[in-house]
């Protein structure tokens, strides 16, 4: 039994069977079965749209109660949840439309033959997810791989299975076939392992840590299966002197304050131009002492307790590092003070500086509320410091001058790269990361595609 407890109060408030290797057997051969012709991957693409939209209507209504409980269980905030639930519900709805205008590409003979370029479902997808936002990143695998005709076996983190049992049970009530989508919590090593290396699964999509990744892309290359990973990153933001320095420090904050930091794409290195450096700092640091910690229910909390205390034991003691790596510690740096914090997984929003862009702290990724200032001066200077990391995940530029932008955008190595904003999202843009920030790209239109084999017919006339 796997104990799920709210990171507000360190209660426990439920317990979830965690998946043994009997339960990934029945999984994959019960998903092989209801994806298999004739049966999910047989119907229509506009039949599969229908049921895709009937979940959507399912997420928005049940909308209350999922975003409660992903808050529940990950501590976020309940607005940060409600916006993930919408977002989820969005990109059934996005992929339902996607598949409904996708087309097989007929080619005019060149020869005595037609050709056929024919799309066609995997069979049983697997689906590793993390615990930082369940609901949005599960719908991101589940949608497409389902559009496309496949079956999906998915494994949330095990320290937050409660919103992604209740998406499948949501999906069950939508009328799909029983065993299309299977929701396996357990441990990572050996449920997910299992899930991995089955035979019987024929591509994974895994989002999480780059150490994990890797452990995963060396046993799909193995099984020579295809695999998409989306994985860590140490992003960097960018203050030009030139930037609206009001809305930049907003964005910088929210950048990497939202979900406590908890986010592959948290703008955790903020490099500053010389020229407006002490500026810049002063009004991050003042502002961040004004954001309002909380637990996470309350709509007034700006800064929400961390996943687990594990976690935020973790990300203390990568804080007390940096002091020995010689950081200055401009704000945060420990959990706040008050009876209200003593039971919950809490730790300050956190500014730190004074370090080189070599260190171990502008280097690792930390995923909690903690961010690191440095300075730049020349844009030469501020790319190679910017790029000098493993990850390449993404990136934000504060800047009055688009031609600098377009320019410094053009050069800085990142899947994705904000231009006068920070963690903006659209379902039909394009997501992957570069480097160590994974392989394989989610979303967008051809999100769909990327759960298909393709297939060339030669037709003789
Ligand atoms: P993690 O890698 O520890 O775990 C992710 C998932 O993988 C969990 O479900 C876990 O149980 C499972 N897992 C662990 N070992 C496994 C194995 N050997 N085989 C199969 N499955 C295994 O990551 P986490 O701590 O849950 O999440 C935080 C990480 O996720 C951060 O590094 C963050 O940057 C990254 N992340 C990336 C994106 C993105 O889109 N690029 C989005 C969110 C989070």
């Amino acid at each position: 039994m796997i104990a799920t407890r709210d990171p507000a109060t360190g209660e426990v408030i439920a317990r979830v069977h965690g998946a043994n290797l009997e339960d990934v057997e029945r999984a994959v051969a019960e998903g092989a079965r209801a994806a298999a012709d004739p049966g999910w991957c047989d119907l229509l693409p506009h039949e599969r749209a229908r049921y895709l939209v009937r979940i959507a209507d399912l997420i928005v209504e049940r909308a209350g109660d999922l975003a409660r409980l992903q808050t529940a269980d990950t501590g976020k905030s309940i607005n940060e949840t409600r916006a993930l639930v919408a977002s989820a519900a969005g990109t059934f709805r996005y992929f339902a439309a996607a598949l409904e205008t996708m087309e097989e590409s007929l080619t005019p003979p060149r020869g005595p033959y037609l050709t056929m370029s024919l799309h066609e479902p995997i069979g049983v997808v697997g689906a590793i997810t993390p615990w930082n936002s369940p609901i949005a990143s599960d719908a991101q695998k589940i949608a497409p791989a389902l559009a496309a005709g496949n079956a999906v076996v998915l494994k949330p983190a095990e320290w937050t299975p409660l919103v992604s049992l209740a998406l499948g049970r949501l999906v069950t009530d939508a009328g799909l076939p029983p065993g299309l989508l299977s929701v396996l919590p357990g441990p990572g090593r050996t449920t997910g392992d299992a899930i991995v290396r089955h035979p019987g699964v024929g591509k994974v999509t895994f989002t999480g840590g780059t150490v994990t990744g890797r452990t995963i892309g060396a046993v799909a290359a193995e099984k020579i299966m295809p695999v998409s990973l989306e994985l860590g990153g140490k992003s960097p933001t960018i203050v030009f002197p030139d930037a609206d320095l009001d809305q930049t420090v907003a964005g910088v904050l929210f950048g990497i304050f939202s979900s406590s930091g908890q986010s592959c794409i948290a703008g955790s290195r903020v490099f500053i131009h010389a020229d407006v450096y002490a500026d810049v700092l002063e009004r991050l640091v003042r502002h961040t002492e004004r954001l309002r910690v909380g637990p996470g229910a309350d709509p007034a909390t700006q800064v929400a307790p961390l996943v687990t205390h594990a976690h935020r034991d973790k990300v203390a003691a990568m804080v007390d590092r940096a002091r020995q790596e010689g950081a200055r510690v401009r704000c945060g740096g420990r959990a706040p003070d008050g009876p209200e914090f003593d039971r919950g997984a809490y730790y300050l929003p956190t500014v730190l500086d004074g370090l080189p862009n070599d260190s171990a702290t502008c280097q690792e990724e930390i995923f909690g509320p903690v961010l690191v200032a440095l300075p730049f001066t020349g844009e030469d200077d501020l790319v190679a410091q910017a790029n000098d990391t493993v990850y390449g995940l993404a990136c934000g530029i504060w800047t009055g001058d688009h031609r600098r932008a377009w320019r410094v955008a053009r050069r800085i190595e990142a899947g994705t790269v904000w231009i006068n904003t920070y963690k903006q999202f659209s379902i039909s843009t394009p997501f992957s990361g570069m480097k160590a920030s994974g392989i394989g790209t989610e979303k967008g239109r051809d999100g769909i595609r990327s759960y298909t084999r393709q297939k060339s017919l030669y037709w003789g006339l």
